[in-house]
């Protein structure tokens, strides 16, 4: 979608920080990062959010591929070791926090992270 900022990044027309990429998913450092570490895990597919993922078996192979992806950038951000932990987020709607329509994992760390979210 041509304007959609997550499909421009993906397409290299809005510059980003990449850090992770394979024919279907990208991750790139968030711009107004949220903690030390705070990556994006995006389908190089425009797809609205997790509520445009249906239960087809390519939608089920892009849910996994996001996760895998998510839990690679964690790991190569240094995240996995022991003693460390990160967190991953899916903002979804309005009442989700979610202000890009192009779905998205957060990966999170770097310290620690307080719980429960405001
Ligand atoms: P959401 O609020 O939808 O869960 O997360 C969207 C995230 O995208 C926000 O954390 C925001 O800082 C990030 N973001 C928005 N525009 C850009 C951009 O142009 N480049 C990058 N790298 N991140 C962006
Ligand atoms: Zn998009």
């Amino acid at each position: 979608m041509s304007d959609c900022i997550f499909c421009r990044i993906v397409a290299g027309e809005i510059p980003a920080q990449i850090v992770w990429q394979d024919d279907d998913v990208f991750a790139f450092r968030d711009v107004a990062p949220r903690a030390p570490v705070h990556v994006l895990v995006v389908p190089r597919r425009h797809v609205p959010s997790v509520l445009g993922l249906s239960k087809r078996a390519e939608d089920v192979a892009l849910g996994g591929r996001l996760l895998t992806a998510a839990i690679d950038v964690a790991r190569q951000e240094g995240l996995g070791e022991p003693g460390r932990g990160f967190r991953l987020v899916v903002n979804t709607g309005p009442e989700g926090g979610q202000s890009v329509d192009h779905v998205h994992v957060h990966v999170l760390g770097g310290r620690a992270l307080a719980w429960p979210p405001g």
